[in-house]
Formats: structure tokens, C-alpha cells, sequence
């Protein structure tokens, strides 16, 4: 026999819903979230015999800061694919029954709804995996073309992500030239240098919206103004500014633009490739797989509808909810910095530039690994941008920003979306404090023959120092 729950979770108990979110995968008594209005969330049970626990269950999460990573799932985005899953599960390539075609249309509806997000035709929309595979296709599916026309160099950042910067040495390695133009200490890449570094052989041009590790806006609106007069192609990573800044991205003269569902409250393993035309013509890209020529012929293979469906309720929601998230982001940080101040925090990055959602920080005296060690109960929070004695590497982000080595091996960053519940700042404080005192304290303090980062060379692309790059100083 089948119970069912309702119960409401008001926004101050958020964190109850999360913790019978997360027991859905450890237990299976709490089947879903089954409707839901902005705040109040109402959780369903089918169960057999012992109903829904709100308490006691669940597993005890510190409080999810890392958003810059992925963001959870909107409810009614969740709905939407479990019922493209479940339901509504037929191949949107079959034409023969309703199955198939219900399941193109809901494929073109989220078609539609992606491409409003960056005023973009619903053509010009290529489903992919992920930003990483939109990246990769942009990146490489331009080669040949380069190649037929005699275009083989390349303007990038050094500040870009692995998923841009490793098809570039793959090019590099085929023959191209890749010239990867330095930030400046606040983070971002000066139009000017940008343009300086165009030839008349470049092919592309690619640079991120926002940077992943710093949160700082790089200028895509005046790249784009001073390629007017060159028709290199002009490729931007939004994987994180997507759903979040849109003005900057309906810019036609943004030919690619990458985009990824789970950092817009979407599922993981689905994104996009926005491909705009040029004089109604479609871009000279060729495809990384051969196939089933679905995608225009640029993506074969069969479309994961519920995952592409999400995506779609996904940019929606960011599209309709856009101003009120904003506010939250903000809200959030300034409170963030209230509770910090007493810590000194140095910020990281030009923050007249920087998102409100993500904040690269240090606390001077203070190694990350340590702190996120010790905060672990309270925040989750990434260590994947800063200096790991394991690898022995340092962020290839901020060695190019030139942060000081005290900065480099201190930096944590913090990332937060409108979901995020309040942390216990006042826990926060008092680990650092005590961390602080440890640290000062000769009987406990590190050992003094630890490696610095400058010892332990920053070098900031280990897994690309094969490549000769052509590094132009910001
Ligand atoms: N580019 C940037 C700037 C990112 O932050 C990420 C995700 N960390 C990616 C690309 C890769 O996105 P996906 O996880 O969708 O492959």
C-alpha cells in the first residue's frame, strides 16, 4: 500500500527538505519532491509502512557553499525530468507514434526556452553534454575549416578553463598557434591587449564570461565591439554566467557560446552549444562525432529528452526569477562580509567586477587546506582552485593574476545561489580565530621545513607544459 506525505518546509527549515532530499538516495523511503511554490516546499513518500521521518534520517550536511561547482536542482525542474523519464519516455526521433513526437516537441520547446536566455534563434541551439563537450566542439570543430582556409591562429586567456585550454593544446599540437593573453592582478583581461594580439590569420577568438575560480566578469561586450572590423569567430565559455547575466550574451557578435544545465539549477550531463549565424549562414563547424546526424549533424546521437527538458524549465526559471536570485546573491554576500570582517579577509580579484555569488578570498596566516579542513562541519567549500601540497600545484587562475604566495596558498572560494541556507557564521569565526592562534603558537605551529608555494614552483600549466605558448603580460 502506498502512504503519501505532504508536508510544507518553510524557507527557515530549508535545510530539513535537504535532508530528505539527500536521504531519496540513502533511503528509500522519500520518493520526491512533489510540487512546490517558491519557499514552501511540499515533499512526497510512497512507503510502505512507516511514512516519511523528518528527522533522524537524513544525512547532516555542513551548508552548501560551493555552488560555483553545481547548484542543486530546482523542484519544478526535477518534476519536469522525472516525468520525461518515467512518462513520457519515447524517442524524439521517432515520427511514427506520439511517443516520438511529444518527445520532439518537448526537445523544441526547451529549445526555445534556451535560446531566449541569450536572444538567440531556436536553431542556433545545439544540445550537448555539458559545457566541457560545447567548449571542445566550438574549440576543435573549427580546426578544419581553419585549416581549409588558411587560419590557424588562436586568441585565448590563460585564465580560461582546462575544458578550453586543453583542445587549444590539442590544436597547438596540430599546427596552430595559440597565444594566451595574462589577466591583470584584479583578474580580468584588458580589451586592448586582446585586440593587439589579433592577426590577419586568426580563426578565434575565446573568452570566458566569468571566471569559475574569481567570479570576475572578463569584458566580452568590448572584445566583441573591437572584433567588429575582423571576422574571427568569437567563442565565449558562459558556463557560469549564463542564466545569471544575460545582457552581455545577446550580443550577436558572439558567434558559440557554451552553456551547462547544472549551474543553473539544472541536471548534470546536458548544455549547450549556441551557434549563431553568420549572414544566415551556419558556422563552418564539423562534428567531433559521427553519427546519427542528429543536432543539425553536429551532435548525433539520441537526445537524452528528460536531461534537455530540464535544461529548458531550468533557463526559464533563471529567465523569469532573474532580478529576485540577484537580490538573494547579494544579500548574501553582504551579510557574508559582516560575518567575516573580523577575519580580515583579503579579496581576490578586481571586486568591482565580481559576481555576487562568488568570492575568492584568503585570510591572512591562514593555509586553505587547513581552514576547509577545519570548517569542514560547518561549509563546504572548494579546494579544487587553490595550491595542493599534494600535486605540488597552484591555480593556474591566480599564478596568472600574480597573487603573493601567502595569498596563493590561503585562497578559498566561496560560492552561493538563492537556495543557500545561513551558515553558522559566529562557528565560522571562531575555527579561524583558533586556527590563528594555533598557527602563532610555536609549540603547534606548522613545521617551519614545509615547502612555500614559491618552493614548490607554481606553475601554473602542469599538464600543458609541453605546449610552447605565445604569453602576451597583461
Ligand atoms: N567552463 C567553466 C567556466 C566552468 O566553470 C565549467 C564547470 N566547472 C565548465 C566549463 C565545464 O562545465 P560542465 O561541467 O558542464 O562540463
Amino acid at each position: 500500500m502506498h502512504h503519501r506525505y505532504y508536508g510544507t518546509v518553510h524557507w527557515e527549515e530549508q535545510r530539513k527538505s535537504y535532508r530528505l532530499w539527500d536521504q531519496r538516495w540513502t533511503n528509500r523511503d522519500v520518493c520526491g519532491i512533489i510540487e512546490n511554490s517558491s519557499y514552501h516546499w511540499c515533499l512526497g513518500c510512497l512507503d510502505d509502512n512507516e511514512g516519511v521521518h523528518l528527522e533522524g534520517h537524513g544525512i547532516d550536511l555542513a551548508i552548501y557553499l560551493d555552488c560555483a561547482a553545481t547548484t542543486p536542482i530546482e523542484p519544478q525542474v526535477q518534476q519536469e525530468i522525472m516525468h520525461y523519464l518515467g512518462v513520457e519516455f519515447g524517442n524524439a526521433g521517432s515520427r511514427t507514434h506520439d511517443y516520438g513526437i511529444r518527445a520532439r516537441r518537448a526537445v523544441e520547446k526547451a529549445r526555445g526556452q534556451v535560446s531566449r536566455v541569450v536572444s538567440a534563434r531556436r536553431s542556433e541551439v545545439i544540445f550537448t553534454s555539458g559545457a566541457t563537450e560545447s567548449n571542445n566542439l566550438a574549440i576543435l570543430g573549427l580546426a578544419s575549416h581553419g585549416l581549409q582556409v588558411g587560419k590557424t591562429h588562436i586568441v585565448s586567456t590563460q585564465i580560461e578553463h582546462k575544458s578550453v585550454l586543453e583542445p587549444l593544446q590539442t590544436l597547438a599540437r596540430r599546427g596552430f598557434t595559440v597565444t594566451l593573453v595574462a589577466p591583470n592582478h584584479g583578474g580580468w583581461v584588458e580589451p586592448r591587449i586582446v585586440r593587439e594580439a589579433l592577426r590577419d590569420d586568426t580563426l578565434l577568438v575565446s573568452v570566458m564570461q566569468i571566471n569559475n575560480e574569481t567570479g570576475v566578469r572578463q569584458p566580452i561586450g568590448e572584445i566583441a565591439q573591437l572584433l567588429d572590423d575582423h571576422d574571427a569567430y568569437f567563442h565565449v565559455d558562459a558556463a557560469q554566467g549564463f542564466g545569471k547575466e544575460f545582457r552581455p550574451l545577446c550580443n550577436r557578435r558572439m558567434d558559440l557560446i557554451s552553456i551547462s544545465g547544472h549551474k543553473i539549477h539544472g541536471p548534470k550531463g546536458i548544455g549547450a552549444l549556441i551557434t549563431r549565424r553568420r549572414k544566415n549562414r551556419r558556422l563552418p563547424l564539423t562534428p567531433l562525432m559521427h553519427g546519427g546526424g542528429q543536432e543539425f549533424g553536429l551532435r548525433p546521437g539520441t537526445l537524452p529528452v528528460h536531461l534537455i527538458v530540464g535544461l529548458g524549465k531550468a533557463a526559464e526559471l533563471a529567465l523569469e526569477g532573474w532580478e529576485r536570485r540577484t537580490q538573494r546573491y547579494r544579500e548574501f554576500r553582504n551579510r557574508l562580509i559582516h560575518a567575516l570582517h573580523p577575519l580580515t579577509p583579503v579579496l581576490h580579484g578586481d571586486q568591482n567586477r565580481t559576481v555576487p555569488h562568488i568570492m575568492n578570498l584568503s585570510f591572512p596566516g591562514i593555509d586553505a587546506e587547513e581552514a576547509m579542513e577545519a570548517l569542514r562541519d560547518v561549509v563546504a567549500i572548494s579546494d579544487g582552485s587553490t595550491c595542493t601540497s599534494a600535486s605540488g600545484t597552484c591555480s593556474h587562475v591566480l599564478s596568472a593574476m600574480r597573487l603573493t604566495d601567502a595569498q596563493l596558498d590561503g585562497a578559498l572560494r566561496l560560492s552561493w545561489c538563492h537556495m543557500t541556507e545561513e551558515p553558522d557564521w559566529a562557528a565560522f569565526v571562531e575555527i579561524i580565530e583558533q586556527l590563528r592562534k594555533e598557527t602563532s603558537d610555536p609549540l603547534t605551529a606548522k613545521d617551519a621545513d614545509q615547502p612555500t608555494v614559491a618552493e614548490r614552483s607554481v606553475v601554473p600549466f602542469t599538464s600543458l607544459a609541453d605546449v610552447k605558448y605565445e604569453n602576451i603580460p597583461g
